[in-house]
């Protein structure tokens, strides 16, 4: 690994691409991508309003990146590096948010464990290239995979292959995932209403913006009362509610009044470790319950359905792993009948046009949070917004996974640049 520049170091014990054995393995017939460069950057970005949330108020929202570049081959060598291949340069976002709140992971960590261990495994790695795109997912998430957990980081890299290689084919995400959709539903997210004229305000933006469904977060002091003010204020609306596993056993019961509101599913009431807990709530409430922090591996959608823990599902492409955990995860999930939508995690355009791509796979059967009705950043988004209309989110159709930055507004936010070579 030749080190280009570094933030805080490539640090200690990656391993480095020469460890690594090779997922294209052997002598290999097919289209071959061999990852020859990556280079992380620090996006410092702000939300326009402050996002609040049981786990609580967030202002900061910097994203780290990736981009990455692949050499191209096919045939026994293929991409060995030799050079002389075709490059092909792709972009991937990390979701995880400024603290480690939501979730264990967290930017900061994400960029040490990307420039310390992952980026060093990924780089030199061969990883199949040819028309079957989870081929190439599931090489990337081998690779990576002697990594414990850091899902996230693993998830940016996954999707900054994928570009790479989609790029390089002229194809788009949603055609590689047979996804013909030109637009998903799309749905829209607002914070605790703790204060309820602002609530209303915000509900009401984003139906009149066309969002058929609106989440509202909820947490112990500010639930049942404003719930219900807003579902008087809009008895039309989907509204569903999303606790963030702030609720102990005991202290849920003060959401069995929330079942009287006709919500399209509670999100998350308890800690996510607590399936049982969760088991108990499906069967004491109408209302479905839905399951967030709880689903961190395509396997634990079987724990879920086994134990009844929940009806419905929010898959998040980032907190699986990436695009191909999450295609796995639907799967499995439509095949035990549990509901799926996908969650945002205020990403730049570029995330959310994965999500947008992964929302239109057959297994997703609820509006995702996949648009905003109002500019979710202070500063101009390099990426830009994903269109949204009339309640359905503009699908990517070009080659990649989703849009490439502005230069110069990328540049901008831009406050910490990593990158290495094989
Ligand atoms: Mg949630």
């Amino acid at each position: 690994m030749h080190l280009i520049e570094t933030g805080p170091g490539p640090g200690s014990g990656g391993g480095g691409a020469a460890g690594v054995p090779d997922p294209a393995g052997g002598p290999a017939a097919g289209p071959v991508a061999r990852v020859v460069a990556v280079e992380l950057r620090w996006l410092a970005l702000h939300l326009a309003a402050d996002h609040r949330a049981a786990y609580g108020r967030e202002h900061r929202r910097p994203v780290v990146v990736a981009r990455v570049a692949v050499e191209l081959g096919s045939g026994a060598g293929a991409g060995a590096g030799a050079g002389g291949g075709e490059v092909s340069w792709g972009w991937g976002e990390c979701a995880a948010l400024a603290a480690p709140t939501y979730d264990e992971e967290h930017a900061g960590g994400a960029w040490a464990v990307l420039c310390s261990h992952l980026a060093p495994r990924l780089l030199g790695a061969r990883v199949p290239a040819g028309d079957d795109l989870l081929s190439t997912l599931t090489g990337v998430g081998w690779v990576l995979g002697a990594v414990r957990g850091h899902r996230m980081a693993k998830a940016c890299l996954e999707m900054g292959v994928a570009d790479a290689v989609l790029r390089a084919g002229g194809r788009s995400l949603a055609a590689t995932l047979g996804v013909e959709a030109a637009s998903v539903p799309a749905g829209a997210a607002v914070g605790l209403p703790d204060d309820a004229g602002r609530a209303r305000e915000e509900v009401a933006r984003a139906v009149d913006a066309g969002f058929g469904r609106v989440r509202v977060k909820i947490a112990p002091g500010c639930d049942v009362e404003p719930l219900r003010a807003l579902r008087q204020a809009f008895p039309q609306v989907l509204l569903q509610a999303d606790a963030n596993g702030s609720y102990s056993r005991d202290s849920a019961r003060r959401l069995d009044a929330l079942d009287e509101l006709g919500l399209a599913c509670i999100e998350q009431p308890l800690d996510p470790a607590d399936l049982l807990g969760h088991a108990e709530l499906v069967r004491r409430w109408r209302t479905p319950v839905c399951l967030d922090e709880s689903v961190r591996d395509p396997a634990d959608v079987e724990v879920v359905a086994a134990l009844g823990a929940a009806g419905v599902l929010c898959l998040k492409p980032a907190r699986l792993g990436g695009i191909g955990p999450a295609a796995d995860a639907a799967a499995r999930a439509a095949a035990r009948g549990l509901g799926v939508w996908c969650g945002g995690m205020l990403q730049t355009g570029l995330g959310r046009a994965v999500d947008a791509a992964v929302s239109g796979l057959p297994g997703f059967t609820m509006a995702g949070d996949l648009g905003s009705p109002w500019p979710p950043f202070a500063e101009p988004d390099p990426f830009g917004p994903v269109p949204v209309a009339a309640g359905a989110a503009a699908v990517h159709r070009a080659a990649g996974v989703g849009p490439v930055p502005d230069p110069a507004l990328l540049r901008a936010v831009t406050t910490r640049r990593w990158a290495a070579r094989a």
